[in-house]
């Protein structure tokens, strides 16, 4: 078994890092590397060749898409259980749950039939109904912004197919997607209740393909359940140069989804076992589901990649960190964080034994903020975390931290959180279409995403910090 100087040494070798170590392990004689140079030596080793790109690859290419609930998604699951066998982890289980409602996509078709008529690229979205069976047709009513939508009186808008076609700012912390997700989740149930045949929104993407963004959607309790789709950026703009000639626009729209019922999904999880307080828990998530035009290698096969990337080259240490370094890969993610509060909620009892919780669901990164959602932010563990981040490329972030997707709930039961905050510029590009896909993933960007991840995962595990405590009262 090597030592970790041998270990530090052998991963630093040929640079300059390897002298200092080298010589500080001289030194010190018998004694291992500081948590910080082992966390450090790690991320340097990442940036070369983290094996996020070997591990996204098998995903991608032999698992392909992994809609929730399916048998693709089972398929992903005894991939990953495989994969962190074969990587020697200390325990790897599954935990199955419902998925009340699976959902099929099926046809989805649409074109314009007057004043002159031309197909639309559209996708249904997750959950949607279908149309009658030979589609249907309507006159359209056209809103360029989602509050415009909202304005309307109960029942102005009977039998129109409702079009929203607000676009998404493009931003590096994604901030444009937050603030119109409700545009998609919401907008087919506003637009049901203002008696809408059917909704159809502009893409919530930042590309001008002519591919459609899916993502889920949750019908109002109180409207009618109508079919619900995208549209591609230049086919919502195409409708708006149409609609402002002034004639009435009509639109045929068929889409044949199958409601599947109640599915089973399932998280898949992995433990490094703590060498000394195998009780304490760093949880690393990411969501095996993916949406099902793609392969989901952003979202969020990527993050699949990079948590085990990060943790199999802590398992290869010669020994373990001193906590317990858990892996969720959760299940049905894409339907509404299911997995993510499944987990939550059967884990309950043990939670106030976690450090940290951390999640990448922001496609390949870069990593470029680190955010944290703890107590008290200044402590000096989180100082040696920044600093171990920072030639990474890392700034220091706020602490509104609340846990990216999956660790969602975790934080919300006052699990301490943090988000290593990826560039999102051009995530939104590829989101939930048919083009995210392996191709677009770039080694140097994964690999210093998982660099992030392992220095991060192995010093919150090796220091075992308690987040939860108060702030200490600064002394006069
Ligand atoms: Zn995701």
């Amino acid at each position: 078994m090597l030592t970790f100087c041998e270990w530090v040494r052998r991963q630093t070798s040929g640079t300059g890092a390897a002298l200092i170590l080298t010589l500080g392990c001289v030194n010190t004689a018998l004694a291992a590397a500081t948590p910080d140079q082992t966390a450090a030596a790690l991320a340097q080793s990442a940036l070369t060749n983290s094996g996020a790109l070997e591990i996204l690859t098998s995903l991608t290419t032999e698992v392909g898409p992994r809609l929730a609930g399916t048998a693709a998604e089972q398929r992903a699951a005894a991939w990953a259980r495989a994969r962190f066998e074969t990587a020697g982890f200390d325990k790897v289980w599954s935990e199955p749950f419902t998925l009340t409602n699976g959902w099929a996509r099926g046809l989805e078709q649409a074109s314009i039939t007057s004043p002159s008529p031309q197909p639309l690229v559209v996708t249904a979205l997750g959950g949607s109904v279908a149309t009658p069976p030979p589609g249907l047709e309507a006159e359209v009513a056209l809103f360029k912004t989602y509050a415009e939508l909202l304005a309307m009186p109960t029942n102005s808008l009977t039998g129109k197919i409702v079009v929203v076609t607000q676009p998404m700012v493009r931003a590096q912390d994604g901030g444009g997607y937050g603030t119109l997700n409700a545009m998609r989740t919401a907008g087919p149930g506003e637009a049901a209740r203002r008696g809408a045949a059917a909704y159809l929104l502009r893409s919530l993407g930042t590309d001008r393909h002519r591919v459609a963004h899916t993502g889920g959607t949750h019908y109002a309790p109180d409207a009618p359940r109508i079919p619900a789709a995208a549209l591609s950026v230049p086919d919502a703009e195409q409708l708006e140069r149409l609609v402002a000639l002034g004639k009435p626009v009509r639109i045929r729209l068929l889409l044949t989804p199958r409601d599947l019922g109640p599915v089973t999904s399932q998280n898949v999880i992995a433990e490094i076992q703590g060498r000394e307080h195998p009780e304490k828990i760093v949880l690393l998530g990411a969501h095996l589901d993916s949406w099902d035009l793609g392969t989901g290698a952003i979202d969020d096969g990527a993050g699949v990649a990079i948590v085990m990337a990060a943790t199999k080259m802590i398992r290869a240490l010669p020994a373990p960190p001193r906590c317990t370094i858990r892996v969720v890969l959760f299940g049905a993610e894409e339907p509404g964080v299911i997995g993510g509060n499944a987990y939550a909620a059967a884990h309950q009892a043990e939670l106030s034994h976690y450090v940290i919780a951390a999640e990448p669901d922001f496609g390949q990164g870069p990593v470029y903020r680190f955010q944290t959602g703890v107590t008290n932010p200044e402590v000096p563990s989180l100082q040696r975390i920044r600093a171990v981040l920072a030639p990474l490329g890392v700034l220091p972030g706020d602490n509104a931290s609340h846990g990216e997707s999956d660790v969602g709930p975790l934080a919300k039961r006052q699990v301490p959180a943090v988000t290593l905050a990826m560039d999102g510029t051009d995530y939104f590009d590829l989101h939930h279409t048919a083009d995210d896909t392996l191709d677009k993933v770039l080694p140097g960007r994964i690999n210093q995403s998982t660099a992030c991840y392992v220095a991060f995962t192995y010093l919150a595990a090796e220091l075992g910090d308690d987040y939860r405590q108060p702030a200490a009262v600064p002394a006069r």
